[in-house]
């Protein structure tokens, strides 16, 4: 059933867990989440993120991401990741999705202020909700292919105190708060500040605030940080490799001289990510 992102917002602060937000560029990712979530009868967010145009545009895969919410058994919203673009934020709302981010944390205060709040309009008009970002967590989506080490340079927290200001002038209904995650694979063992996410909640009012970089997190820092008011993650990279390890083994394991078939090492791929999805989902609501 299609959802917005205020409504699995809610049944995440209502049982005190946080939701799996699950990127879905393909469409054996999408298979792999929804199966996984209907698996455990927990609600999810499936998204795209724009900087994966190149892969896949969002006008072939955005409409199969909202028929296979509203045909799922368990509440599904269908999330713009990182929106970049005011433009992009309404190209997304006319294909249905029911939740946007819009990413403003490289631009000064104000603008990512100004923006937030026409992105705030536009969602409302079309009946969805708004996730921002203030902080930056110093790479985007597709930093996986970073290997130079230099995250932390550009990682700014983010001030609970300029949280409770954002919150109150751009309206959201999501914050994604940096607190020492990163996007992508982990160079170094992350190191989480809880204490930001509590304060974002204490000085705002209980916003559900978003963890980025899921991947990578260890199980006891998951559940610390859902503890602290994390009610949405985001995790993707750790699906992709699943995906992509899966395939590889699909390959070597054909025999010398042998054909490989592209849909086997596909289904190899797509079961191999909904199990890790699964586990994911299950401990992001302190079922493992
Ligand atoms: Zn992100």
């Amino acid at each position: 059933m299609l959802v917005t992102l205020k409504d699995v917002l809610t049944i995440a602060e209502q049982k005190k867990i946080a939701v799996g937000s699950f990127n879905t560029p393909n469409l054996e990712s999408l298979q792999a989440v929804i199966g996984a979530a209907e698996g455990l009868k927990l609600p999810v967010i499936i998204q795209f993120a724009q900087c994966h145009e190149s892969w896949l545009s969002i006008d072939v895969i955005g409409p199969i991401m909202v028929e296979a919410a509203k045909k799922a058994a368990v509440p599904v919203c269908v999330h713009l990741d990182h929106g970049e673009t005011l433009d992009y934020l309404q190209k997304a709302l006319d294909l249905g999705f029911t939740g946007i981010m819009y990413d403003g944390s490289t631009l000064p205060y104000e603008e990512n202020v100004e923006n937030t709040r026409k992105a705030k309009e536009m969602a409302e008009k079309a009946g969805a909700s708004v996730e921002a970002e203030l902080g930056s967590m110093g790479r985007r989506e597709s930093g996986a292919g970073d290997k130079t080490g230099s995250q932390d340079e550009t990682k700014i927290y983010t001030d609970p105190d300029q949280a409770a200001e954002f919150v109150r002038e751009t309206g959201v209904d999501a914050l994604a708060c940096s607190f020492g995650t990163v996007h992508g694979i982990y160079l170094t063992e992350p190191r989480l500040d809880f204490d930001v996410v509590k304060n974002v909640r204490r000085k705002t009012g209980g916003i559900p605030v978003v963890m980025h970089g899921g991947s990578g997190v260890s199980r006891e820092d998951f559940h610390l940080a859902v503890a602290a008011g994390v009610r949405k993650i985001n995790y993707f990279t750790y699906m992709d490799k699943a995906g992509g390890t899966a395939a590889a083994d699909c390959i070597a394991s054909v025999k010398d001289g042998m054909p490989v078939f592209f849909s086997q090492v596909m289904m190899a791929a797509r079961e191999a990510m909904k199990k890790n999805v699964q586990e994911a989902m299950a401990t992001f609501a302190l079922q493992n």
